[in-house]
């Protein structure tokens, strides 16, 4: 707990957990290298800047004026996460987590033990790019781990970024296939990507995706900016 493997935190946001009133922790360091990632900053940070007995501090600080926390990252299932957790659901707390989806095995016991409320899980891209976009060969742990979320019928969101120049309209239609067909039945979230001037492939914004060539009949598609 006195590792200081918080990169930073967000004091107050209503728009990363809808409907709740809530503080962002972002953990440093991640297990992909998406090309589009614009927290070159957090995913490569070597030692973070809080501990996460400093967090519980501000957190305490919080009680009755926040009513949930967001696990975000960087990705943050590389830390066991299970003792934050419960701390924070001592104060109260609903726990949110923002996560690539590929720790099951974490994600598993965290559900056991129900020390998370929601997640919103990164749909990077189709198998057929997934290794390309991402830097690693993690599709199928990712599939894994949605597959288990429908399965038990975990209140979970799937979203993606968009860039054209990594995917196109087809692409996003086959990731809308690909959900439907394993039972998703929450909205799809997509969103734009973001442009900044440092992102891990230095990358840009390219052409607008024609929103009209987009499966819509399957699933509630819902883009967000
Ligand atoms: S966008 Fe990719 S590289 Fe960046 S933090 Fe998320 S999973 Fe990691």
């Amino acid at each position: 707990m006195n590792q200081k493997i918080v990169y930073d935190f967000t004091k107050f946001t209503t728009t990363d957990y809808i409907r709740h009133l809530s503080c962002v922790i972002w953990f440093k360091g991640c297990n992909f290298r998406c090309q589009y990632c614009y927290n070159d900053d957090i995913v490569y940070c070597k030692e973070g800047n809080y501990s996460i007995n400093e967090i519980l501090v501000f957190l305490k600080s919080r009680i009755g004026m926040l009513d949930a926390v967001v696990l975000s990252g960087g990705e943050a299932t590389l830390y066991d996460l299970t003792d934050i957790c419960r701390k924070i659901k001592e104060f109260g707390f609903k726990i949110k987590l923002d996560t690539n989806g590929t720790n099951l095995k974490l994600i598993k016991k965290l559900i056991s033990q129900k020390l998370i409320d929601y997640m919103a899980i990164d749909f990077k891209s189709p198998k057929y790019k997934y290794e390309n976009i991402v830097g690693v060969k993690k599709y199928d742990d990712f599939i894994k781990t949605i597959k288990y979320l429908i399965n038990i019928d975990f209140d979970f969101e799937l979203r993606s970024t968009i860039n054209s120049s990594l995917l196109d309209e087809k692409d996003i239609n086959s990731m809308i296939n690909t959900i439907s067909s394993l039972g998703y039945k929450n909205t799809y979230y997509l969103q734009n990507f973001i442009e900044t001037t440092s992102n891990i492939g230095n990358i840009s914004k390219q052409r607008d995706i024609n929103k009209e060539k987009i499966i819509s009949e399957k699933l509630n598609v819902h883009w967000r900016n």
